[in-house]
């Protein structure tokens, strides 16, 4: 029997933008990354270029690396259609998202034809037909709370996703606003729209640190993602081994994730940055550090499997 809480591995996949694939296939994952990304808040630091999105792949499986999960969502200059050729290219599984993040990162008027369209309509579409005519389906649905509570805006997404997660079994990707309110999150999504708790992955939370909130939200049941050492400048970045160490130590080693969160085009490896590879060549060896090899193998390779795998429909 599956333990409370543990997605049973059964017929699930995870959905690639080559296909889908046995979780156990994705190998050593980078559980939250950008290959492209394009938002009003950071100007002139798109990532939009796709020799520099295979720059950075191929960097990536040089270090290791054999999947990447793109959490960019709707409207954020995914390049949905330009996914496949690079994954093959690079030899590196790619997942793909739908989903919305934080209002200020669309026009009002991108927001006003989504609210008149119907948003989890969009979502399931995605990630059962494909994103626009691209034919590539999205593997997970990308939303986004605020700091220390949610607005409007995050309600109405997380309610979307929470449909669309009935209608497709995807799992949801939150952004945590610099790691604040996993606990509303998982009441409004879990609580309140009943998706299974092991369907939630909370990232960010190394952006604040409180080890107490951390265990609460594993002991919740759902995943924790560690992400943003690309970024290298958050002041908790250093807390992360510890904070890892800690929910290992009580017993939450099965539920945690790693990701690099390349987000500007400054921050990439191919541009001088830290970029994909920083994760295995810098934070992983720091992490075997704190825990040993056995929950890193385990945070690297098994869990995103478990975390992105769903039982998608026919
Ligand atoms: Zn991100």
């Amino acid at each position: 029997m599956t333990p409370p809480g543990r997605a049973a591995a059964g017929s699930a996949t995870v959905r690639t933008v080559l296909g889908d694939i046995p979780p156990a296939d994705l190998g050593v994952c980078d559980a939250h990354d950008h290959l492209f990304l394009r938002s009003p808040r950071l100007p002139g630091q798109e990532l939009d270029s796709p020799a520099s999105a295979a720059g950075e792949l191929a960097a990536f499986h040089a270090a290791g690396g054999r999947s990447v999960v793109q959490w960019t969502p709707h409207g954020m200059g995914r390049r949905a259609e330009r996914l496949p050729g690079l994954a093959r290219a690079a030899g590196v599984h790619v997942v793909a998202a739908t989903g919305l993040h934080q209002a200020v990162h669309y026009p009002p008027k991108t927001l006003d034809r989504l609210r008149t369209h119907g948003l989890a309509e969009l979502f399931v579409r995605e990630l059962t037909e494909g994103v626009g005519t691209s034919g590539v389906r999205a593997g997970l649905i990308k939303v986004a709370g605020g700091y220390h509570g949610l607005d409007a805006h995050a309600r109405w997404t997380m309610t979307a996703a929470a449909e669309a997660h009935h209608a497709t079994g995807a799992p949801i990707a939150v952004h945590l606003e610099l790691g604040t309110a996993p606990l509303d999150v998982l009441d409004l999504l879990c609580a309140d729209s009943a998706v299974p708790p092991h369907k939630v992955i909370l990232g960010h939370l190394n952006r604040h640190p409180d080890l107490t909130v951390h265990r609460q939200a594993a002991e919740a049941g759902a995943y924790l993602a560690f992400d943003g050492p690309s970024r290298a400048h958050h002041a908790t970045d250093w807390r992360m081994p510890d904070a890892v160490s800690a929910l290992v130590d009580a017993g939450f080693g099965d539920r945690l994730l790693l990701g690099g969160d390349t987000t500007t085009a400054e921050a990439r490896s191919v541009d001088g940055g830290p970029g994909m590879p920083h994760l295995l060549r810098r934070v992983s060896p720091l992490l075997r550090i704190a825990v040993g090899e056995e929950p890193v193998r385990q945070i690297l390779t098994v869990s995103p499997g478990r975390a992105f795998g769903a039982e998608w429909p026919c």
